[in-house]
């Protein structure tokens, strides 16, 4: 497997985690960054500003410190944080594209994201079309003289599927489109896609990032400096942008990330090797798995393969949905990334927008964000679910 643990530069990603945008308090040395629960600045005369703050929707120093932070952790040159993950998205999207431009979505994505392409930018006169981006050659064909961006989320949201960055960042560069990754499902940690050629990195920071179920947001990192400034620009005149608080929360979180990291694809591997034997399961996706057909694209970019783990229940849609009802331990619940496990039927809730489309997900699937608990416990809890 590479070794994309260390960051450019000298320091190893868990330091950087750690110490990228922590620096002490100026005023009291503080050791971690104050929560500046401020909207506006004092100026020392007019246009004397100190330190470069005004307003809290141009610039927080908590925000910065995260800011800095999520650009470290990504090896980028600019980071930025949203309210959500589709707020930066949406700000990404309107940056980026106009009316008669073209995009090339997965067939496998975040529920909310196809709906944001299919129901909110279409409107703005945004084409897309969708293609199965593990295969190279279906992103071609997909592609017009219009297309200004393709899209990739690896591994996807919910099967699990692999693109591999490398070969799609060719592609671009080939027909001068930008190639956005959404690395939610990876994180930073196992996953750096702007080394791998990407020009934008997506996140929703309400999963792996903050870690705890408590904070939505979002980032963008970037590692051309005028796309940075051109992303900055809409950040504060869309406003969507993260708050003291939430920034606070997620810059804590990410502190543990590379051992939350650990612990999670550590407890998803044992999960699968139990899901792949029970008689009850008809299939499991999880790109560990050596029959997975992105496997081999997944242990050449990624330093392990996460926590999330999806599979099929023989007996169809209401059996999907009795594992679901049956967990205990596992949370039933949307979202995921948080230290506690979670379980969903993504037909019925996370993707029940896809319905009907060429995202729509098998309606015996049953998706499972493994947490950080004692495995045997979550092995016990599935047991017993399972029947
Ligand atoms: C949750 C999620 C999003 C959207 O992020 P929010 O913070 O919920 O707005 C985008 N992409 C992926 C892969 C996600 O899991």
């Amino acid at each position: 497997m590479s070794d994309l643990h260390s960051t450019p530069g000298t320091q190893s990603f868990e330091t950087v985690a750690i110490h990228a945008g922590n620096t002490a308090d100026p005023l009291t040395g503080a050791v971690v960054p104050p929560i500046y629960q401020v909207s506006t600045y004092k100026q020392d005369g007019v246009g004397g500003l100190r330190g470069g703050y005004e307003y809290s929707r141009s610039a927080n120093p908590t925000r910065t410190a995260l800011e800095e932070n999520l650009a470290a952790l990504e090896g980028g040159r600019r980071g930025l944080a949203f309210a959500s993950g589709l707020a930066a998205e949406d700000c990404l999207l309107r940056a980026l594209l106009g009316p008669g431009d073209h995009v090339v979505i997965p067939n496998d994505a975040y529920g909310g994201t196809f709906r944001l392409f299919a129901k909110v930018v279409s409107r703005w006169g945004v084409e897309w079309s969708v293609a199965d981006t593990s295969d190279p050659d279906a992103v071609r064909a997909a592609m017009t003289d219009r297309t200004k961006a393709i899209w990739v989320e690896t591994p996807s949201n919910p099967l699990l599927g692999i693109t591999d960055i490398a070969a799609i960042a060719q592609i671009a560069r080939e027909t001068g489109a930008r190639l956005v990754v959404d690395n939610t499902f990876a994180s930073p940690y196992l996953q750096q896609p702007l080394a791998l050629g990407a020009d934008i990195v997506v996140h929703s920071m309400t999963k792996y990032m903050g870690g705890h179920s408590d904070v939505v947001g979002g980032a963008l990192v970037v590692n051309d400096a005028a796309l940075g400034e051109e992303l900055a620009y809409h950040q504060n005149a869309m406003g969507a942008v993260a708050g003291p608080f939430d920034a606070w929360l997620v810059l804590r979180g990410i502190k543990t990330l590379a051992v939350r990291m650990d612990r999670h694809s550590e407890n998803a591997t044992k999960v699968t090797e139990m899901l792949t034997r029970h008689a009850r399961v008809k299939r499991v996706l999880y790109p560990g798995l050596p029959e997975h057909p992105g496997h081999e694209v997944a242990a050449k970019q990624m330093k392990s393969f996460g926590g999330m783990v999806s599979f099929q229940v023989e007996g169809g849609e209401e059996a999907a949905v009795e594992v679901c009802n049956r967990a205990k331990l596992f949370t039933l619940g949307e979202s995921l990334g948080g230290v506690e496990s979670l379980i969903e039927h993504p037909g019925r809730m996370t993707h029940a927008s896809t319905a009907g489309s060429l995202l729509e997900v098998p309606a015996d699937l049953v998706r499972l964000s493994v947490g950080i608990e004692a495995v045997d416990d979550l092995l016990a809890d599935l047991q017993q679910a399972l029947g």
